[in-house]
């Protein structure tokens, strides 16, 4: 079943209760914050659907806010891509928003905490104030700027926002404490300075906030009720409260954490999709094999499937990996609801039928999808010469074999039973063609086609054929949780992506791009939608697939 709802999950609960104890549903406010730094992965459609779905839920506004404070790493290109992306899976912001709309006010801000005493210049290098913050186990030591004086670094602070220093010569930091247990709050910088084209300030600014010190100001300026993060920003919370606390707001957002989502034998995190991508490993950011969004659709994944699969995960405060096998289950489920049935032979042996006339061609009405009363019928041409899979036959059967072999019945499918006779093979024992003869009283469908005949076989004409290229998809690692391992790359499977040439029905010929169909007892396909030759890259297999 295709869910659309998001069910009640802890944050649901959390939310709830605030309405119970008079928060009001109107103030109520979400946002997804993605970095314009690549592209959307699946780990990003889980807190998508929760922010996007618990507004739909609420009838609350949820605002796209990118976080923009690191312009080395951020291009208009995945600006748009994210937007489109979330388009894709079917939701719509109500405001664009981005954290360098706040530059000006995290920029005052900054110099308010400077005059307070909050915050202070530091003029060592990166590598010594990373050293002197030391580890969770033992104080940080303070640097000697720390008690410089205020006029001194409100002067410097200037002078970096007016490009008189270069990259490295000196930082914002506010000064909180240095002893904390909470790593984070060991005078964490503020600002950095660097001389970098920003994609939306281009050269405006010299200096950056750093994104700690931009997010929970953004949440607080765009009035962010509840502000959902990844676990990992549970204890950055004391920060973003610190500083909120210290530019004297009192209306704050609610910050609930929640696992990010990790799936077995994939990689997710942006940084392993860089290096796959960037050393060719794979196509690019589309390539069928990632977990990027792109490459899902790519590969036929629908936007209600993943949909799907992140409501059927919910939404938990533990870690944990999610099996693959859940998320191919949700395309899967879909599919064979919407997707054509077709018969396409991958690997391809030849049978004549010995007792069907040499010129006789015969169309037999197919289902196009018997789940669907809807997406009609089609036809399938027959002559004497056919295509079958060459797993579907054996010189001689075995108990468990009931497929074709030697005075064996098989039903060719929406067609006649066949038996088989014969076969020529090569001095190397390869099997070169098989013949048959077949039922002349047993078209499918007939009123003396009741026989009850144990195998189906699909199969393809030999002469109206299309010729038809595939794209199989394997595991790209061989490991179960790649994202995991440091050195990743080692498990890396070569072999992940299978070309293979088959013969399909001739119905194939008009497909359109996009398009999904499921290879009988092979798996489903859809067509892929960038290249200009007809190529079927493979979704997922059926369940249980025979060949
Ligand atoms: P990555 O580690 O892949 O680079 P990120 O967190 O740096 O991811 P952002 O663009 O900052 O990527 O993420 C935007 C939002 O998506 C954040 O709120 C983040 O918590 C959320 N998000 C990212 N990855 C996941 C994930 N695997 N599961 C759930 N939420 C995620
Ligand atoms: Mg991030």
């Amino acid at each position: 079943m295709i869910y659309t709802n998001i069910s009640i999950n802890f944050i649901e609960e959390i939310i709830q209760e605030d309405i119970n104890k008079g928060f009001p549903k109107k103030k109520l406010r979400f946002r997804f914050p993605p970095e314009p730094n690549g592209y959307l992965h699946i780990g990003h459609a889980k807190s998508i659907c929760l922010n996007f779905g618990l507004a739909k839920k609420y009838k609350a506004f949820v605002n796209l806010r990118f976080d923009d404070t690191n312009p080395t790493k951020e291009e208009n290109i995945y600006v748009n891509a994210i937007k489109n992306d979330i388009q894709w899976l079917g939701f719509i912001w109500d405001k664009e928003c981005y954290a360098s709309d706040c530059f000006e006010k995290l920029y005052k801000w900054a110099f308010q905490f400077i005059k307070e005493g909050k915050a202070y210049i530091d003029e060592q290098p990166q590598d010594i104030i990373l050293k002197q913050r030391k580890t969770p186990f033992e104080p940080g030591i303070d640097s000697p700027y720390r008690t410089r004086p205020v006029r001194e670094s409100l002067v410097l602070f200037k002078k970096m926002k007016d490009g008189k220093f270069e990259e490295g010569e000196g930082v914002l930091r506010a000064k909180i404490n240095m002893k904390s247990a909470n790593m984070n709050l060991r005078d964490p910088i503020m600002f950095r300075i660097l001389k970098v084209i920003h994609q939306k300030t281009k050269n405006k600014w010299d200096v950056y906030p750093i994104y700690d010190w931009a997010h929970g100001q953004s949440d607080f300026i765009e009035k962010i009720s509840h502000s959902l993060c990844s676990l990992e920003f549970e204890n950055h919370r004391p920060l973003y409260e610190w500083y909120l606390k210290n530019i004297k707001k009192k209306e704050r957002s609610k910050q609930i954490e929640f696992a990010r989502l990790n799936i077995s034998d994939t990689i997710m995190s942006k940084r392993k999709l860089y290096i796959v991508i960037k050393d060719g490993f794979v196509e690019d950011w589309d390539d069928p094999r990632l977990s990027s969004l792109r490459g899902l659709r790519r590969k036929g994944y629908t936007p209600e499937s993943i949909r799907d699969f992140c409501h059927r995960i919910g939404i938990s405060k533990r870690d944990n990996v999610i099996n693959l096998k859940l998320l191919e289950s949700s395309i899967r489920e879909q599919l064979n609801k919407i997707a054509i049935r077709v018969m396409v032979v991958l690997n391809p042996l030849k049978l004549v039928i010995e007792n069907y006339p040499e010129d006789k061609i015969e169309w037999f009405p197919a289902e196009n999808n018997q789940e669907s009363q809807k997406s009609g019928k089609r036809k399938i041409p027959l002559s004497k010469k056919l295509y079958i899979e060459r797993e579907d036959f054996l010189e001689k059967a075995t108990k468990t074999f009931h497929r074709l072999s030697i005075g064996k019945e098989v039903r060719l499918k929406n067609a006649y039973i066949i038996k088989g006779t014969g076969f020529l093979k090569e001095s190397t024992g390869n099997i070169i063609e098989i013949s048959a003869v077949y039922d002349t009283k047993s078209q499918s469908g007939s009123e003396s086609s009741r026989r009850k005949i144990k195998c189906t076989l699909h199969w393809v004409d030999a002469i109206q054929t299309l010729d038809i290229e595939t794209r199989q998809y394997e595991l790209l690692f061989s490991l179960e949780v790649p994202d995991a391992k440091k050195y990743f790359l080692r498990f890396f499977n070569h072999h992940s992506l299978k070309i293979v040439h088959g013969y399909g029905e001739p119905f194939l010929r008009k497909v359109r791009p996009g398009e999904f169909f499921q290879f009988q007892r092979i798996g489903y396909f859809c067509v892929d939608q960038k290249s200009s030759s007809i190529i079927f890259n493979r979704t997922v297999i059926l369940r249980q697939s025979h060949l």
